[in-house]
């Protein structure tokens, strides 16, 4: 048995809405991941073949290249916020055209962005605030974008036959989320 992994480094902004904290566990009971703030995250794709192709391998590394262009399209530079949280009104606004965000090449949709083009006289900043934002309907915490991770990279993979094993969401360079796809048992 084999797996191959890919690593892919971008930033990105979130906001963890559901924040709770334990002070006889953490230093203080200041809740920072509820605020606005950024990572300089880092993604590490793990793909495994019980058997290898007809090139002698896994896959090839740069059949992972959609990925590459989506991270750069969707996560380099945006701001995760989740539909239910409380500020996203205030954030983003409600009753904007939204456009599906879906694994290329497929209809398996992941998430939304603003359909910043769609609306009548959007210029400058506001165009670029709202351009700026990623939709997806869960708290962004690391756990769950890993997760969230593997279903995109699954839904495309599994059209070459090549399965997830699992997905590591680095938020920071010491804290790490890993997803254990159900293929790794
Ligand atoms: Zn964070």
């Amino acid at each position: 048995m084999w797996e191959i992994d890919k690593t892919f480094e971008f930033c990105y902004g979130h906001r963890v809405h559901t924040q709770t904290l334990n002070g006889e566990f953490a230093d203080s009971l200041k809740c920072a991941c509820r605020h606005l703030h950024g990572h300089e995250g880092k993604l590490q794709v793990h793909l495994t073949g019980d058997d290898l192709n007809e090139s002698g391998m896994v896959t090839d590394f740069r059949h992972l290249e959609w990925l590459k262009k989506f991270i750069n399209e969707f996560n380099d530079h945006q701001f995760v916020i989740d539909i239910n949280d409380p500020l996203f009104g205030r954030l983003v606004g409600v009753d904007l055209p939204l456009i599906d965000v879906v694994v290329p090449g497929t209809t398996h949709k992941v998430g939304s962005i603003v359909d910043v083009n769609g609306i009548p006289g959007l210029t400058g900043p506001e165009y670029e605030c709202l351009e700026g934002f990623l939709i997806i309907d869960f708290v962004p915490t690391s756990e769950k974008l890993s997760q969230w991770m593997a279903g995109i990279v699954d839904a495309k993979m599994s059209q070459l036959g090549v399965k997830v094993s699992k997905i590591e969401w680095w938020e920071t360079p010491k804290s790490r989320s890993t997803y254990f796809n159900k293929y790794s048992n």
